[in-house]
């Protein structure tokens, strides 16, 4: 199974914002650490100012395949009174050397969203000198999640999170993250009619450290949006339509100022992500580990996402076993419908041929 639409190397992105046109120039923020361009645009006259930046981790393209037909949409006249009551800033690919490469990492093998305070890397640093010198009051943190979340324990995938991240580590409800919460419930209020189920909240645990947690300390809403799994959806497709939205909802929230109707409450009720799923289990397999023989057993596979030929190849990997699991496969498979050996060699056999 490969994905095409997955990768989003910086020539792409870079293609589509050249396409925009003179009314959405281009600014250059920042360089990454193997002399990429990172780019920004300024859009709107409102006196809000919102800061969004996606793909800060390089391979989780779709958030920014949201901003792009954002800024189609923009470009064709829509959301008109987004632009009219806001100012936007947005940066569609912070980590341009992790995006070609497709790695969460840039390429000092970093985690940007680690480096909040160090600031070390030249992609820390672009969006720290935005968020000083825009000084937004709103920020939207973009990125996507592995297949492996539940909303809630054993609850349906989690298809889109949301987090309102904490300001210090007794995680006190300040303003900011009042109003984080609130847009949050918002989202949440309108979306669940389209994915009943399907949305879930991150733990709060505070880590200066990360962006969103950083700038909220410093009493700036800041909302951590993750694109997550759809059933059957590996190329995000479904997602895309549902991450791209709750970005518009949000936008139009802050627009209209009508996410003060919402509480803390609603935003708690969200559940938490739990991570119950893996993405394929094969029933009545028999695995060989050391010497020893189990049969009839559940294999829980887990695929690996690698980059060849400009394709993402999902890899399955063995990643447990067991009588029974303590997992959900997204997908459930017999050992008898595989054209494989009914015998796993777990130590040997880590990946597994099953598409
Ligand atoms: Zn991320």
């Amino acid at each position: 199974m490969t994905s095409t639409n997955r990768y989003l190397p910086p020539d792409t992105v870079n293609a589509l914002l050249n396409e925009l046109g003179d009314a959405m120039p281009l600014i250059t923020i920042g360089k990454s650490v193997n002399g990429l361009p990172i780019y920004g645009l300024k859009l709107g006259q409102g006196k809000t100012k919102v800061l969004l930046w996606s793909q800060m981790h390089g391979n989780e393209s779709t958030t920014t395949r949201a901003i792009m037909g954002l800024l189609g949409d923009f470009k064709a006249g829509k959301h008109s009174e987004i632009l009219n009551q806001l100012s936007l800033y947005i940066i569609p690919q912070l980590n341009p050397d992790g995006a070609k490469a497709y790695t969460r990492y840039n390429a000092n093998a970093v985690d940007i969203n680690r480096d909040a305070v160090a600031l070390t890397q030249p992609e820390s640093l672009a969006l720290k000198n935005v968020f000083d010198q825009f000084q937004p009051h709103f920020c939207f943190n973009l990125h996507g999640q592995r297949t492996i979340f539940a909303a809630g324990k054993n609850g349906k995938p989690a298809t889109l999170s949301f987090l309102s991240p904490a300001a210090d580590d007794s995680k006190v409800i300040t303003a900011a993250r009042l109003k984080a919460m609130q847009l949050i419930a918002a989202i949440n209020d309108s979306l669940q009619q389209d994915i009943p189920g399907h949305i879930g909240r991150y733990d709060d645990t505070f880590n200066i450290n990360c962006v969103g947690d950083l700038f909220t300390s410093l009493d700036v809403p800041t909302i951590l949006f993750e694109a997550g799994h759809y059933p059957e959806d590996y190329d995000r497709d479904k997602t895309l339509k549902f991450i791209r939205n709750a970005i518009i909802i949000a936008l139009n929230s802050i627009a209209e100022e009508n996410y003060f109707h919402f509480s803390v409450q609603q935003y708690q009720n969200i559940p938490e992500n739990s991570k119950d799923y893996v993405d394929v289990i094969i029933e009545g397999v028999t695995i060989k580990e050391g010497d020893k023989i189990y049969n009839d057993q559940l294999l829980a596979v887990q695929h690996q996402e690698v980059l060849i030929d400009n394709k993402i190849l999902f890899q399955p990997k063995c990643v447990a076993y067991g009588k029974k699991l303590d997992l959900i496969g997204h997908q459930k498979l017999s050992i008898t419908e595989l054209k494989i050996n009914t015998l796993i060699d777990f130590e040997v056999e880590k990946t597994i041929e099953i598409f």
